[in-house]
């Protein structure tokens, strides 16, 4: 805005309009004339002009009459009346009507001064006030974004937000609060607790919260089921105000869901484990303890020895469990093969099969390798690789019965190296199709049930393969055999 005073003079007799002139002009405003009525509206019209000089007594349109024309262009304008003492009585009608100041003629030039110079200063006055009012406006304005914003914030955090007041009544309910708790659609704030909250030890807990002023030490937590079977972690914290008075608590709900899943895969690993491990324990305990009954009854028969070479057949059953155990563990903390090189699939295959050889003759079994000319190396450990295929070899060779077959294939499309592992074995059922690749997952049948394993072994291939970005399938169907397909990355 423009800071100069716009003042117009309106008088008919010209030397009075030069003589305000000046004296306003000389003040700092910027002054035009106007001689009669219709001229000074005009200007008005036009100009934005703050301050008006008008003589009541003119020709042509009578001065009150402008006066009111002025109010209505413009109720902001300031008159000021000049007028002879004939005309007092019409003065004080005009002030009546909103002039704001009167001055008789004839006048002196600091009268004029004197005038001005409170009209000026009113001008002036209702400009800051105007800008304050605006200023006040734009904060209220910035004030409210700032409260949407932190609204919409809150309303979308993932964690679930809840706050209540001093009184214990809630006051605030994020989206993913009411999603934990089931409301459905927002409700309106300001009931107590129970209200909104089903669960009654949860409402207890958050009640045991309120109106203490956080301790040192960490508070207490509180985790509890809701009706979806979610694990929700409950955090409550005392809202302090800048005196250090209570104001209310706020109540953060965490979904802890996925930890608990895996705290619970944990334990039941464990206890998988353990029971693995105790039964062949137990029985080698028991077939020790009758042995040395013998021993000591000075009575050791063949029995023994027999039993004997069964223990010791368990402890290596055991021993291979362990160690399965700790490739597992290895793997899935990423610390086993490290020793990424590149690698020949071909020669690593025909080494591999020519040592599983003497294993398949025992059975009576063929095994085959056939591996497609010009196959592209693969980047991984070779001890993985190793691992994967020998797991795969020894599967078929064990689930395979007696004269059976067993054929290796390399082949590569160029993007791919695929490996295919195929038997004439016993095949696999569609229902543990999906299941064998799980730890300790083992089929149980009359075929199966003499064939010693830990259940480790594909899990530790679907580990290794998950490394290496590789991956597998299988096709199986029980009595004609199964096919294992690995398929890794060729390298260029
Ligand atoms: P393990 O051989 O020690 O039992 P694995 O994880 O290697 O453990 O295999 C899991 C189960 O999958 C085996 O117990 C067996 O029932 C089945 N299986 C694996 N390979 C074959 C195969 N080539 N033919 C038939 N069944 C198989």
């Amino acid at each position: 805005m423009n800071n100069v005073i716009q003042a117009l003079v309106v008088d008919d007799e010209k030397h009075i309009r030069l003589a305000v002139s000046r004296v306003i002009g000389r003040m700092g405003c910027v002054v035009q004339e106007a001689e009669d009525g219709e001229k000074a509206l005009n200007i008005i019209r036009q100009q934005d002009v703050q301050l008006v000089f008008l003589d009541l007594k003119m020709p042509g349109l009578d001065g009150l009459e402008v006066q009111k024309r002025i109010r209505e262009l413009d109720e902001s304008i300031l008159v000021i009346i000049i007028t002879g003492y004939a005309t007092l009585e019409t003065a004080i009608e005009a002030m009546k009507h909103g002039a704001y100041d009167f001055i008789p003629k004839p006048f002196s030039v600091d009268q004029l001064r004197v005038i001005t110079k409170r009209a000026l200063d009113w001008i002036e006055m209702s400009r800051e006030r105007k800008r304050l009012a605006e200023e006040k406006h734009r904060t209220l304005f910035d004030l409210a974004t700032e409260k949407s914003r932190i609204k919409t914030i809150v309303e979308s955090l993932p964690n679930g937000v809840l706050v209540t007041n001093r009184d214990g009544l809630v006051v605030l309910m994020n989206k993913a609060a009411r999603n934990y708790l089931g409301l459905e659609k927002i409700l309106e704030m300001g009931q107590p607790l129970e209200h909104y909250v089903q669960n009654q030890e949860l409402c207890a807990f958050i009640a045991s919260q309120q109106n203490v002023l956080p301790q040192k030490g960490q508070p207490p937590d509180f985790d509890f089921q809701n009706a979806q079977g979610k694990y929700l972690l409950v955090k409550v914290r005392s809202i302090v105000g800048e005196a250090g008075e209570y104001l209310g608590v706020v109540v953060i709900l965490v979904d802890v869901t996925a930890i608990k899943k895996l705290d619970q895969l944990k334990s039941e690993f464990v206890a998988k484990v353990s029971h693995e491990l105790r039964s062949p324990l137990a029985t080698i305990h028991e077939q020790m303890a009758f042995v040395i009954q013998d021993m000591l009854e000075h009575k050791p028969s063949d029995l023994d020895q027999e039993i004997l070479s069964r223990a010791k057949d368990k402890t290596r059953g055991l021993l291979s469990l362990v160690e399965d155990l700790l490739d597992l563990s290895k793997l899935e903390a990423g610390l086993a093969y490290q020793d990424v090189q590149m690698v020949a699939v071909d020669d690593l295959l025909s080494k591999h099969c020519a040592f599983l050889l003497s294993q398949a003759k025992e059975k009576g079994q063929a095994l085959e390798l056939s591996v497609d000319s010009d196959l592209p190396p693969v980047h991984a450990d070779p001890k993985a690789l190793e691992s994967v295929f020998s797991n795969l070899i020894t599967n078929a060779i064990k689930y395979t019965p007696e004269g059976g077959k067993i054929r290796v294939r390399a082949r590569s499309d160029g993007k791919k190296v695929l490996v295919e592992v195929q038997d004439t074995g016993f095949g696999i059922d569609p229902k543990d199709q999906k299941r064998i690749f799980e730890r300790f997952y083992r089929v149980k049948d009359e075929k199966t049930r003499f064939i010693t394993g830990t259940g480790l072994g594909l899990a530790i291939v679907k580990g290794i393969l998950d490394d290496l970005g590789g991956e597998i399938s299988m096709k199986s169907a029980p009595g004609q055999g199964s096919t294992f397909i690995v398929s890794l990355t060729a390298h260029h």
